[in-house]
């Protein structure tokens, strides 16, 4: 590993004062061990450390950034938008735009402004809880809906646990209740007769089963065909809704995200990351008919100080406008071109893997097995990741420091970024082969 003195010493200094010495889990690269690297600039596709190293950028701070980082047009928007002051405490126009632009691209009838993921799940559970009259929610082991406490059981993402899978979770988080954990009901991905069961059993009592759209945090595993839709029916027919967590796949992967691919008929879709244009942005949506209970409409109780800000609509709302449909085809052509020369880098130091892909998202597990639930993502062979993680990182390359995360492109990766993953590519391959 080379040396990275100015990173390792902000991390000294940051250690002192911040848990693990950083502002969210994954970033303390305790998957992988080293010294996290803290960045100082991002331009295009490219980050450069506080020790002047660059690095191809392919986590995009895990799905945000599709046009790369600094777009001349994002940011120039948001300088417009903060000439004219950062917060107003009111209604503003720039929510309108950024809210007529995510129903115009999606099936939402009526969507509200919040400041990330986890605001956005934790808001529609309570809506699909309001709505319905019910307690109890449907997830599934190894997605991750941010750190909402009933969601925190099997999670995953930057929790590193054992699947709970039965129909009585455990938290995966101290401070996590007994009671709010006991409510979820955690079932294996990609398993519809589970579902079904749990129905069975609970069908009165289940307020919404949450589901993301095409899984991105145990590495990617996408939705089995049809089974976003049985998730649907099932749900309907005991009386209770589906949400569709979008807030990775969401105008990522298509226009509309997930259901521009494969459309499933959910009640309520959250979303973020690619909508805020890399500031806090993020929403839920859904019909009318349960929308129209939130306050101030309904009784159903959500707010935010800081919701709709103009800064992160102006950066959303440019950066979706920028996000055409040649933009689309061009996120779609890198992906396939990186994962394909990952996986001939692998074959050929004869590393055993399994490529996974929904739309433009991929991750490479290190596993021959296929897999299709948490389980199966978790038979990767952890350590060969590292070794590949780091040889990337010394060559150049930013990968996700975890092997359970999904690799995010974006459409400024050119030609000078493609060779240095070339070039980094084989060097990593060979180096977690002799780390098996
Ligand atoms: C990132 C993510 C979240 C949480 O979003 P935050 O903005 O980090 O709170 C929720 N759901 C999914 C599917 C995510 O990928």
């Amino acid at each position: 590993m080379i040396d990275v003195p100015a990173s390792q010493a902000l991390f000294d200094r940051a250690s002192a004062i911040v848990p693990g010495g950083v502002n969210s889990p994954v970033r303390a690269f305790r998957a992988v061990g080293g010294t996290p690297r803290f960045m100082v600039e991002g331009r295009g596709a490219w980050l450069t450390d506080a020790d002047g190293n660059r690095y191809v950028d392919l986590v995009c701070s895990w799905g945000p950034l599709i046009h790369g980082h600094a777009h001349p047009e994002v940011i120039a928007a948001v300088q417009a938008a903060a000439a004219k002051g950062t917060s107003f405490g009111t209604p503003t126009p720039g929510e309108v735009e950024l809210a007529e632009e995510l129903v115009g691209r999606t099936a939402i009838e009526q969507i509200r402004l919040v400041n990330s993921g986890t605001e956005a799940t934790m808001s529609a559970i309570r809506l699909a809880r309001g709505f319905t009259g019910r307690t109890k929610i449907v997830k599934f082991a190894g997605c991750y809906h941010g750190h909402v406490d009933a969601l925190l059981a099997a999670a995953g993402s930057g929790i590193a646990t054992l699947a709970h899978a039965g129909d009585s979770a455990v938290p995966d988080s101290p401070g996590v209740t007994g009671a709010s954990a006991a409510e979820t009901i955690v079932l294996p991905y990609n398993d519809l007769p589970a579902v079904e069961a749990a129905f069975a059993a609970h069908g009165d009592e289940i307020a919404a089963i949450i589901t993301e759209a095409a899984a991105g945090n145990m590495g990617v595993v996408a939705p089995l065909p049809g089974f976003n839709q049985g998730l649907a029916d099932i749900a309907h027919r005991y009386g209770a809704l589906l949400i569709v967590d979008e807030v990775m796949t969401g105008f990522r992967v298509s226009r509309s995200g997930w259901q521009g691919l494969d459309p499933a008929d959910a009640d309520l879709w959250t979303f973020g990351k690619v909508m805020g244009g890399g500031l806090p942005a993020a929403a839920f949506g859904g019909r009318t008919e349960i929308m129209g209970r939130l306050a101030p409409a309904g009784p159903v109780y959500q707010a935010g100080t800081l919701s709709g800000n103009p800064l992160a609509c102006a950066a959303g709302l440019t950066s979706l406008r920028l996000a055409t449909d040649d933009a689309y085809a061009k996120l779609n052509a890198t992906a396939e071109k990186i994962s394909t020369l990952a996986t001939e880098a692998l074959s050929k130091a004869g590393v055993p893997h399994t490529l996974a892909t929904a739309g433009s998202m991929f991750s490479v597990f290190f596993t021959d097995t296929s897999v299709v639930n948490y389980d199966q993502a978790k038979t990767q062979d952890v350590a060969a990741f590292r070794a590949f993680f780091h040889t990337m990182l010394d060559n150049g390359v930013y990968l996700p420091p975890s092997a359970f995360e999904a690799w995010f492109v974006s459409t400024a990766i050119d030609d000078d970024a493609f060779e240095v993953i070339d070039k980094a590519l084989p060097l990593a391959a060979a180096a977690a082969a002799s780390a098996r």
